[in-house]
């Protein structure tokens, strides 16, 4: 399915607006896309669309060897999921492609042929391995090493018999002398002296373009107006300035973002949880309350107002020059506290509980529809994630009677085995008990045993639950009710729940 162009909360006129903002995400195929690069789109994207500009999807799979046709696929579905949408890529074309790096090798070499010829480039026949040795020695003797230079002045003839004799080589971009310098949104102005810059690899040995390169001659070709990406490339960026400098392009305006951290303050990564996209969709968190979390990384709304803000006013309110430039620490409970937002307000709850609940057998056959308004309706407060529904459910299903502490302490008191007893007696009079019936009940049992708030409550609750604490009352007779009606997994109403445990005290 195409994205969809256009978020339809915005008023039309803004495409207008953004006609020469160009702002492109470059993710690389080479895993699973994580929450760090989610947050990189989607800040870009925020931006995009608030200002009425052109969001372009490029895939960097230049790394031959770790990048894999499948998970350009999930890129795809991870962000159609989480409501990034784009309107140019490599699957649904547009005006400057292509759109993936690994079809456009052709137009790497033929500006780098286009470089040397001009004098700002050349070919470096040094080896990597005497490059290493130098810069080892240089390490070693604590002195900082940069390409020394060795091939920059090879005469044309020289580089042709090396060429001819078949010696290996990578073309460098020639570094000029002085600073070079950049506006960052997040950062403010950058300035680096080229001293400590070596004449980057625009092309490798095999003619595979750099990482370096290849997104300048992108970003200067598809007319990118702001590159905005991780601060892990905030090193990366003086040379690729130098280079857009050679090939006579207007360098964009950059916003480098943060890195994102674990509650203990180092990278975020598995040890922390979750970190890929796909698992926040498996463990059934909305998209809409994980784009409001991704979201405050780095950017908050403001002091006024709750943290808990939707996609169409995340577009509206979203400031990149708000953006801090610190470490942002992922905090699962604020996400968690975020997502039960939306579980509560979200028209597609209800679905998603069926969907939680489809492979566990607790789907009656008829009478579904209810049954899961019912489950939605009575456990979603109580969880973070609809998958946590399951096991909520299954604590309100089950009826473990058996000979455990709280259970027997609940007990201990002589009037309770009466109070049981009268219990069941009342609930003969019902088919089906309701909330309201259990009401009625305690009422007369109040009266006819004299006991009351814990004394009364806390039995009921261990011989309905056969727990000594679980969800309130209130909720579970009637979900336990409507379950054994349809029939889900052997649930026992509350009549057979009283039976089962006088039954079992009998015996006892
Ligand atoms: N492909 C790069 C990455 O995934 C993007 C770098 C950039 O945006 O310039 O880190």
């Amino acid at each position: 399915m195409p994205p969809t162009r256009w978020p339809s909360f915005l008023p039309s006129n803004m495409k207008d607006i953004g006609n020469s903002l160009r702002v492109r995400y470059a993710p690389s195929p080479t895993g699973l896309l994580h929450v760090g690069n989610l947050r990189t789109g989607l800040f870009a994207w925020l931006f995009t669309r608030q200002r009425g500009g052109t969001f372009v999807l490029r895939i960097e799979d230049t790394d031959r060897v770790r990048s894999e046709t499948h998970y350009e696929q999930s890129i795809y579905d991870d962000l159609q999921w989480f409501g990034i949408d784009w309107d140019e890529g490599p699957d649904v074309g547009g005006g400057y492609g292509p759109y993936r790096q690994s079809e456009r090798y052709e137009i790497y070499r033929g500006r780098a042929s286009q470089l040397i010829a001009e004098g700002s480039a050349f070919r470096c026949f040094c080896s990597a391995d005497e490059l290493a040795s130098q810069s080892e020695t240089a390490k070693a003797k604590g002195i900082s090493w940069t390409y020394p230079g060795t091939c920059r002045n090879l005469t044309r003839d020289a580089v042709d018999l090396k060429v001819k004799d078949g010696e290996e080589s990578v073309v460098r971009l020639k570094v000029r002398e002085g600073t070079v310098g950049f506006a960052d949104i997040v950062h403010g102005d950058m300035q680096f002296s080229t001293e400590v810059i070596s004449d980057p690899i625009l092309l490798r040995s095999d003619r595979t373009p750099t990482y370096n390169y290849a997104v300048v001659v992108d970003d200067a070709l598809m007319e990118i107006s702001h590159v905005i990406r991780g601060d892990d490339h905030l090193s990366n960026t003086p040379k690729q300035v130098l280079i857009y400098e050679a090939l006579g392009y207007t360098v964009p305006l950059f916003a480098h973002l943060s890195t994102i951290l674990g509650p203990d303050q180092t990278r975020l990564s598995k040890r922390h949880g979750a970190t890929a996209v796909a698992q926040f969709r498996e463990f059934g968190y909305l998209p809409e309350a994980l784009m409001n979390y991704i979201a405050l990384l780095g950017w908050s709304p403001g002091a006024e107002g709750s943290e808990v803000v939707p996609p169409n006013r995340l577009v509206q309110e979203f400031r990149l020059e708000k953006v801090n430039k610190n470490p942002a620490i992922f905090d699962f409970g604020k996400l968690n506290f975020i997502n039960r937002q939306y579980l509560r307000e979200s028209p597609r709850t209800e679905s998603l509980v069926r969907l939680a609940l489809d492979p566990t057998g607790w789907l009656p056959d008829a009478g579904q529809d209810e049954w899961v308004r019912m489950v939605s309706a009575t456990l979603i407060g109580g969880v973070d994630t609809v998958s946590d529904i399951p096991s909520a459910l299954e604590s309100v299903l089950a009826f473990p009677v058996d000979d455990s502490e709280a259970v027997s302490e609940a007990l201990g008191d002589n009037g309770v085995l009466d109070l049981i007893r009268a219990f069941g007696d009342e609930l003969k009079a019902y088919d089906h008990l309701s909330f309201d019936d259990f009401r009625a009940i305690v009422t007369s049992l109040k009266k006819t045993t004299g006991r009351k708030g814990r004394d009364l409550f806390h039995p009921l609750r261990v011989v309905l639950t056969a727990r000594d604490s679980g969800p309130e009352l209130e909720k579970l007779i009637p979900l336990v009710e409507l379950g054994a009606k349809l029939g889900v997994a052997g649930t026992l109403d509350c009549r057979a729940r009283v039976k089962a445990f006088l039954a079992r005290q009998a015996s006892a």
